[in-house]
């Protein structure tokens, strides 16, 4: 098919059933996150690039490498967002006192000019939360635990946990250090990749994919062994109250996630059911300097498409997944149509939703259209029903009909929805 009409690499049009399915989960997910305190914020989706430079940092790859970051007319340099939290953390920063204490949650989209393959979009959309205020273990764990039972909201089951610590903001740079050092003999087995990272970036040569790179860093100490008792208590008291909890975590020494503005908890949620893009969801504690506050918080991001491809991989729906229109009005004749329009016009101001044909067509084309738009019932009239103030109801799943009295059946649909 020609490329004219299609979206751009990457991006995806959504409707029919897809966009129902992606209303049924964002209801879900206003719902559960408004029981645990949070609020929706709304931020833009272009920001000043160094609003996203500043917190995830300079050398990381979704700056450095993903970001749609451009001039705009002005000669502004502007980009559009690869993730949430910088956006919420400069609203935050925007507030006063009370804002150090806020709870958020976000849903859109994010951008990031990745190369597309099966489950990595360049326009894809998240679901996250940030609860602000001090460093605190049982924020981190409530954090996560908020987030395993948002997944099981919708539907989800099976979820593997992966936590570590990437310890307090003023250990970060001994930790690197003591990595770079226990690297250096092992410097040449590494990917070209690693050997650049080993400088700018040390972290990513723990998380490497790279299989030589794993054996490298298993044979190394772990990032814990190079912090404070303090830090490591911290992660002790998180997974303690995770068990508490009754939510199942492992320590995995090599998951450091690869933005600057975290410290202490990280984690990552995944599912067997995806393939090799088997993130679910992440998180973390983070710090972000806003020029002299600096802004502390915990949160998550749950990649919507990521969850709604593992439950259709489950074979997993929502219950409250709607047709498009319940009922579809069948007009046999022009004075059954305009019958019908007005009927239809009842019907929604009774809170019903239906569709009809505006044209006059055939029995079988109407009925073509009510299966299209997934209609549950057919509402038929023609003349002979018109005059006898009646209409064949036909439930189109089970193939049945009955003919009612109008009247009575309007009766005992009142606020059927
Ligand atoms: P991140 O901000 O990279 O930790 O991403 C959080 C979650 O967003 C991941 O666990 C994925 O579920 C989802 N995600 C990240 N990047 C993409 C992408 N390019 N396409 C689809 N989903 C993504």
């Amino acid at each position: 098919m020609s490329n004219e009409f299609q979206p751009l690499q990457g991006m995806n049009d959504l409707s029919g059933t897809e966009v129902l399915r992606w209303q049924a989960l964002e209801t879900i997910a206003h719902k559960q996150l408004a029981f645990f305190g949070f609020t929706e914020l709304r931020t833009p989706i272009l920001e000043r690039s160094e609003v996203f430079l500043r917190s995830l940092g300079d050398a990381t790859d979704v700056v450095q490498k993903e970001m749609y970051a451009f001039e705009d007319r002005g000669g502004r340099a502007i980009s559009l967002r690869p993730e949430g939290t910088a956006g919420v953390v400069r609203h935050v920063a925007s507030l006063g006192e009370e804002g150090l204490q806020s709870k958020f949650y976000y849903m859109g989209p994010m951008f990031r000019c990745e190369r597309p393959q099966a489950g990595r979009k360049r326009q894809f959309h998240q679901i996250g939360v940030e609860a602000f205020g001090e460093p605190n273990p049982l924020a981190d764990a409530e954090c996560i635990a908020l987030q395993v039972h948002l997944l099981e909201a919708w539907g989800l089951e099976g979820v593997s946990i992966r936590i570590n610590t990437r310890g307090a903001k003023d250990e970060h740079e001994h930790v690197s250090e003591g990595l770079r050092s226990a690297l250096e003999p092992h410097k040449n087995k590494l990917c070209e990749d690693c050997q650049r990272r080993m400088n700018e970036n040390v972290l990513r040569v723990i998380d490497c994919k790279n299989e030589r790179c794993k054996t490298v860093s298993q044979s190394i100490p772990a990032m814990l062994d190079f912090l404070s008792e303090t830090s490591q208590a911290y992660l002790k008291d998180v997974l303690e109250a995770l068990r508490q909890l009754g939510v199942n975590a492992e320590y995995d020494a090599t998951l450091v996630r690869g933005l600057d503005y975290y410290e202490h908890t990280v984690w990552e949620l995944t599912h067997s059911a995806l393939g090799a893009q088997n993130a679910l969801a992440g998180g973390g504690r983070y710090a972000v300097q806003m020029g002299k506050k600096t802004i502390n918080g915990v949160g998550f991001a749950v990649g919507v498409e990521r969850v709604l491809a593992t439950l259709e991989a489950s074979n997993k729906g929502f219950s409250d997944e709607m047709e498009h229109q319940r009922y579809w009005l069948v007009s046999l004749g022009e004075d059954a149509l305009k019958a019908n329009m007005v009927l239809a016009m009842q019907l929604r101001k009774k809170g019903l939703r239906c569709g009809l044909e505006l044209n006059v067509k055939s029995m079988k084309a109407q009925m073509r259209k009510a299966a299209r738009f997934g209609a549950a019932y057919a509402l038929i009239r023609g003349d002979n029903e018109l005059k006898a103030g009646q209409i064949i109801v036909k439930n189109l799943k089970e193939s049945l009909q009955e003919e009612c009295d109008l009247q009575s059946w309007l009766r005992t649909h009142e606020g059927e929805e």
